[in-house]
């Protein structure tokens, strides 16, 4: 069975990975102009796996999404032809003096909605200290004892090169797509199923919307990353800071790179990070890990989130045409699950 494949971003990439493993013929597409040019999002990502503390907008699918998805990255990096710093440690919720007022409302809400074995856990100033010794400043902390995080670049890179039977075509931009057809610019490839994981790239079509009935179009959402190199910071897992106008959080990628993110504004802007976020990015990391004071700042980044109007993801199917969009801040999160549900007519 031949598939073609429209977008090589995250999503992509991963249906290329499960249906070339199960022997299928797979043709991707992509506009990138190589494997590792970050036009995706899954490339500017953090990579929190936080199924708990996406709790606070998500729903319950977007949480059984995310239970599902760690098991099943647990059972795809080992798969994979190039390694994948993938970690399980749990994550940390920080809250300075004053700021309890947020911190309180977002706990109690994680509290109603998590179930009763992955509730957050208070953590005294001293079990902080003991479970990362480089965090100073904060009054409260809480732990997430299950949350996990992957390491974006390497996993994108390495899902490329673990496909089998597979044909990739970059640099090609989709013009259309239809039932068992992809038309690009310059030729008209038929396939038994296309695949339509474009994101953004799929503006022109209107996804339903389960709870109104309306249909409504993929919008981006923008996000902006900092990356610090810090050689003394030794931090285990991923710390948020409950901040009441700002979400930031850190993430430590071997051998001493730190992760900070994200800014999430309503605008298809890619331009280059801002001042505004710069500032408020960095001040809060200062804020809980001061030696950050002499890291230099390596990268910045800044990339658009696929989402629909729900932020709720989307999987439509009629016969030969899949689409999976409104992977939004949680494609890491769950991709692996929505993307499996998504091929299920393939087992
Ligand atoms: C700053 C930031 C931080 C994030 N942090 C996290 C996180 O910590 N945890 C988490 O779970 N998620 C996170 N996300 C979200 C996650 O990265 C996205 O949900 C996910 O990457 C979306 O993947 P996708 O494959 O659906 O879409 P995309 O990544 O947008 O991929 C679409 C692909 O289609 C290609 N394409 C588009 N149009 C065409 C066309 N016409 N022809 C050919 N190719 C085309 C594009 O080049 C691209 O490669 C973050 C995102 C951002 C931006």
């Amino acid at each position: 069975m031949k598939i073609g494949i429209a977008g090589a971003g995250l999503a992509g990439r991963l249906c290329a990975f499960y249906l070339s493993h199960k022997g299928y013929e797979v043709t991707v597409f992509d506009k990138a102009s190589h494997p590792t040019d970050p036009v995706a999002a899954g490339f500017t990502a953090a990579g929190m796996l936080s199924h708990i503390a996406e709790l606070e907008s998500g729903d319950e699918n977007i949480y059984n999404y995310g239970v599902r998805s760690l098991s099943l990255w647990k059972e795809i990096v080992p798969k994979l032809s190039e390694p994948v710093e993938l970690h399980y440690k749990g994550s940390l919720m920080l809250a300075h003096r004053g700021d309890e007022g947020a911190a309180a409302r977002l706990i109690s809400l994680l509290q109603a909605k998590a179930p009763a074995d992955q509730q957050p856990t208070k953590l005294s100033l001293e079990q902080l200290r003991e479970q990362e010794p480089s965090i100073s400043g904060p009054a409260h902390a809480w732990a997430l004892q299950n949350e996990g995080h992957i390491h974006t670049r390497q996993a994108m890179y390495a899902l490329y090169t673990s496909c089998q039977h597979t044909h990739w075509h970059w640099q090609t931009h989709v013009k259309k797509l239809t039932p068992h057809t992809i038309h690009t610019e310059t030729e008209t490839h038929s396939f038994d199923w296309v695949i339509d994981t474009r994101g953004l790239g799929a503006r022109e079509l209107k996804f339903a919307n389960a709870h109104t009935l309306s249909c409504q179009n993929v919008r981006g959402v923008r996000g902006e990353v900092i990356w610090l190199q810090s050689p003394n910071l030794n931090l285990q897992r991923p710390i948020r800071l409950l901040h009441p106008r700002y979400r930031v959080y850190l993430v430590p990628r071997k051998p001493d790179i730190l992760f900070i993110g994200a800014s999430e504004i309503e605008s298809e802007d890619r331009s280059p990070i801002s001042v505004r976020t710069t500032v408020e990015l960095l001040t809060a990391a200062h804020s809980v890990l001061p030696e950050l004071a002499e890291a230099r700042i390596i990268h910045t980044e800044t990339n658009l989130r696929p989402a629909l109007i729900d932020n709720f993801p989307r999987i439509e199917q009629e016969e030969g045409l899949i689409r999976i969009n409104g992977l939004f801040r949680h494609g890491w999160l769950i991709a692996p699950a929505v993307v499996e549900d998504a091929l299920k007519l393939f087992n």
